[in-house]
């Protein structure tokens, strides 16, 4: 295939561009922030159930809380419905001995239910602590994610600008370029993620394998607007006055 040398020579500036372009899209797929994303996200969610778990547990021991309280509740009634009793002066000998044995085992009840009350509201105070600083570790995991993710769409806005610019260069170089050079620069390009490079010190630039003298000495005898190819990486190779020829 024929293209001028200067055409030939527009090649490199579209590999350059072609050359961001790929590192914009690699930096997109690949930067750090996804992964510190990834890992934030699982973070927040195990900070959040053990939040939930936390809170199922305080439920449950407000409930106990509750039914304790009732229970407490109902033996002072009966303490007291006993002390009325007792007061009232109009039962008998028996009775009363019964009423202080009943007063004394309810008086017991109340202690032991007093002090398991106790004990359930310490327990409840110690699993606050525990929701307080579960909550103080859920927002700063959620803090860490929020900072991950604006770094990352920093990043995008970075990349999409770098792109759009690149892409206007592209299309400036493009205009005009030979279709056939073109559909061979690009067939390489999917081949080998570079379509042309420049031949420089007798090295090619896509794969800097040196060309032996062999190779050199044809590259000598041919013709300028013959586009060459290099042998190792099947890149097109550009000629300047640097390619040490
Ligand atoms: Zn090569």
């Amino acid at each position: 295939m024929k293209a001028d040398p200067a055409v030939q020579r527009r090649l490199l500036d579209l590999a350059e561009v072609d050359a961001e372009l790929s590192r914009a899209d690699h930096r997109r797929r690949t930067m750090p922030e996804l992964a510190e994303i990834t890992e934030a996200e699982k973070a927040v969610q195990t900070r959040r159930d053990a939040q939930v778990a936390i809170q199922t547990q305080l439920d449950d021991l407000d409930r106990e809380v509750a039914r304790q309280e009732k229970e407490i509740d109902a033996v002072r009634a009966r303490e007291e419905r006993d002390r009325g009793l007792m007061a009232g002066g109009t039962i008998g000998a028996k009775q009363l001995t019964d009423l202080e044995h009943e007063l004394a085992t309810l008086e017991r009840r109340q202690g032991v239910l007093e002090d398991d009350l106790l004990e359930l509201m310490e327990r409840r105070e110690a699993v606050e602590m525990d929701g307080k600083h579960a909550g103080v570790e859920l927002a700063k995991a959620e803090e860490k994610l929020a900072d991950a993710v604006r770094r990352r769409d920093e990043n995008l806005t970075d990349i999409g600008t770098t792109e759009a610019r690149r892409a206007a260069d592209r299309a400036k170089v493009l205009a005009g370029m030979p279709e056939d050079l073109l559909a061979v620069y690009e067939r390489r390009r999917k081949q080998k993620g570079i379509g042309a490079a420049l031949l420089r010190a007798r090295r090619c630039g896509a794969c800097r394998i040196e060309l032996d003298r062999r190779e050199i000495s044809r590259i000598k005898e041919t013709p300028a607007d013959e586009v060459l190819e290099c042998e190792e990486c099947g890149a097109i190779l550009v000629r300047t006055a640097e390619s040490g020829l």
